[in-house]
């Protein structure tokens, strides 16, 4: 599909949102190695609500539960390193019938929503725009505390290849640093809007001077009521990452947020996957 920037960012954040839809050919992370045995040692001791609270939590949602995700694996499939390039990836190497979900932006802060991921406990990670976010950044603490990370979406969602290198860092830097005062903790991930530049030496230059230590795409992106898919087959794919966003009526055709998400959820039940959480999966730099 042809990539359409251009013409308004405006329009492709409502209508498209990060999403292009265009396939983006994903770097390959490190190659994962055999240590199956390590991880599943792990599963025993990995604690988890009782089968009726979680049968009573799913139907007041109206949804039926996914299967829950495997164990985090012991030897992570992606290792991200301290210094030099950050990778660039749109699905995580492994065998686990697993996908990931991303939440970008934070334009919606609709209440119902924590209190739908409070109950399911589906791991979710937040890529935020700080300007997009800044007036109640408190509204993303309470997923924050379930155990969900923050990561860094820039300052005002600029559509980055057209911007100039100093602008562009700034875009990186300045929501590195208002999101680490705010959450307590530097993101480790970063997502370009639209994806827009990914693949730019200057891009991945901004990044790595900033502190994020890999650009994060996506495989699938969530609409209304339906999965865009890249994949020609139209179907998840082990390790996918899936696109939403906190969007209300007024982008969702009069849906909510959590009918957005219920709908998300219902597209991954209705094809065998769990949802596990992305940073499970990765290796941040150590040292
Ligand atoms: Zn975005």
């Amino acid at each position: 599909m042809k990539k359409t920037y251009g013409v308004a960012a405006l329009a492709l954040l409502l209508v498209a949102g990060c999403g292009s839809g265009a396939a983006e050919p994903p770097a390959a992370p490190a190659a994962s190695t055999p240590a199956a045995g390590k991880a599943a040692d792990a599963a025993s001791a990995t604690p988890s609500a009782t089968p009726v609270q979680a049968a009573g939590n799913w139907s007041k949602w109206g949804l039926t539960a996914l299967p829950p995700a495997p164990a985090a694996p012991a030897d992570k499939p992606v290792k991200l390193t301290a210094t030099g390039p950050v990778p660039v990836f749109s699905e995580v190497p492994t065998k686990d019938k697993v996908v990931f979900v991303t939440i970008d932006d934070g334009a919606e802060k609709d209440p119902k929503f924590v209190e739908m991921i409070t109950d399911l406990k589906i791991p979710i990670s937040m890529f935020l725009t700080r300007d997009i976010v800044k007036d109640d950044y408190g509204y993303f603490k309470p997923l924050q505390a379930l155990g969900n990370h923050v990561h860094n979406h820039t300052t005002d969602h600029a559509q980055l290849s057209k911007v100039s290198a100093e602008k562009q860092k700034s875009e990186v830097c300045d929501a590195q640093t208002a999101l680490t005062q705010q959450y307590g903790k530097a993101p480790l991930l970063f997502r370009p809007p639209y994806g827009d530049g990914a693949h730019t030496p200057q891009l991945n230059t901004s990044v790595q001077q900033c502190g994020p230590r890999a650009i994060v795409l996506w495989r699938e992106s969530m609409q209304i009521h339906d999965m865009q898919y890249q994949a020609a087959d139209k179907k998840l794919k082990p390790g996918d990452i899936v696109l939403a966003h906190f969007r209300g009526p007024k982008d969702l055709k009069g849906e909510t947020m959590t009918e957005m998400f219920a709908e998300l959820l219902r597209r991954i039940q209705e094809q065998g996957f769990a949802v596990a959480r992305l940073e499970d999966y990765i290796q941040a730099p150590t040292g």
